[in-house]
C-alpha cells in the first residue's frame, strides 16, 4: 500500500508512553469476561488469548517503543485518515448525514477501556459506548508471525475493520443488534454476531475500493494480502489451527470463505446496500 507522504489523522489517542496497568496474573477474570462481551473484535479467538495466566506484562513502567512500533503508528495514522475521508464521502452520498469519525487509541502492552481491559493478546477491538477503537501496535507482528497474515494491506484491513464497526455504530446498527441479542439464546446471538462481523468485512472492502479511487493507494498484491488475512482469521481456520473441532454454533465472526466473500462484495460494489448481511440466507 502506498501511504507515505499522506496526511495522518488527528483522531489518535496515543497511550503508548503511559505506564501499563499493574495486575496480578493475566487479563482474565471479570475484565476478561467484559472484553469478550462488550468489544467487537477483529476476529482473533479471544477465548484463547484473553486469559494469559502469568505470562502477561506485570510492569507498570511504559513499554519500550521500537522503530517498528513507530512505523506502525504512522501507518495506522495515515490509514485512519484515509478512512475519515472515504467514510465522510460515503455518508454524504449514500447516507445523507455527516460522518463523525472515531478515535483510535494506540497502546503498547495494556490499557483500559469502557469495554474492559485490553492487551496486545486480545487483539484490536472497537468499544461502542466510547466510540473508540483500540489497537496495540505490536498486534501487527502477531498478525504476521502468529496468524500468518503479513503485509501492510493486511494491517490496513485490521484498521478498516475496526472503523467499520464505528460506521455500524453511526448507522444505529449496533444498537439494534445488541437489543436483539440480549433476548437470544447463545447460539442465535453468535449467529447475529457473525452477521455484524461479516458486514464490517464488507464495509472494509468498500473502504479499500474508495481509498484506491481517491488516493491510488493499492499496490500489486494488496488485495491478496487482505484476502489472506480474512482467511487466516476465519473462525473455522482459527479453531482448526488451535487443534479444536470446528464448531459452527460457536462462530462469532464467520468462516474464512465468508469473510473473504463479504470483503470482496464490498470491494466490488462500493455500496452500503450490498453489505446487508442481515437480510440474506446466504452468508
Ligand atoms: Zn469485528
Amino acid at each position: 500500500m502506498k501511504w507515505q507522504g499522506r496526511r495522518g489523522s488527528s483522531n489518535i489517542e496515543d497511550r503508548r508512553r503511559r505506564g501499563g496497568v499493574r495486575r496480578a496474573g493475566g487479563i482474565g477474570g471479570i475484565a476478561g469476561v467484559l472484553v469478550l462481551l462488550a468489544g467487537l473484535y477483529f476476529g482473533v479467538d479471544t477465548s484463547e488469548f484473553v486469559d494469559l495466566g502469568g505470562t502477561g506484562v506485570q510492569s507498570s513502567s511504559p513499554a519500550e517503543i521500537t522503530p517498528a512500533d513507530e512505523r506502525a503508528a504512522q501507518f495506522v495514522s495515515v490509514t485512519l485518515a484515509d478512512t475519515e475521508e472515504v467514510w465522510a464521502d460515503i455518508f454524504v452520498r449514500q447516507v445523507g448525514q455527516p460522518y463523525d469519525a472515531p478515535t483510535l487509541v494506540l497502546f503498547k502492552g495494556e490499557t483500559r477501556s469502557a469495554c474492559g481491559g485490553a492487551s496486545a493478546a486480545t487483539g484490536p477491538f472497537y468499544c461502542p459506548p466510547e466510540r473508540k477503537a483500540y489497537l496495540d501496535t505490536a498486534f501487527f507482528t502477531t498478525l504476521e508471525d502468529r496468524l500468518g497474515a503479513g503485509g501492510d494491506f493486511a494491517a490496513a484491513y485490521v484498521v478498516a475493520h475496526e472503523v467499520a464497526h464505528h460506521v455500524q455504530n453511526e448507522l444505529g446498527i449496533l444498537d439494534q443488534v445488541n437489543q436483539l441479542r440480549a433476548q437470544m439464546s447463545e447460539t442465535d446471538s453468535n449467529a447475529m454476531s457473525v452477521r455484524v462481523e461479516l458486514q464490517a468485512d464488507c464495509f472494509s472492502g468498500i473502504w479499500a475500493r474508495r481509498a484506491q479511487q481517491k488516493f491510488g493507494s493499492l499496490e500489486e498484491g494488496d488485495i491478496a494480502e487482505a484476502m489472506n488475512a480474512a482467511a487466516q482469521i476465519g473462525d473455522d481456520m482459527i479453531q482448526r489451527n488451535a487443534g479444536q473441532r470446528v464448531q459452527p454454533h460457536t462462530f462469532t465472526h464467520g468462516t474464512s470463505a465468508q469473510r473473504q466473500r463479504w470483503f470482496r462484495r464490498g470491494l466490488e460494489s462500493g455500496n452500503l446496500t450490498a453489505c446487508d448481511t442481515f437480510s440474506t440466507n446466504r452468508l
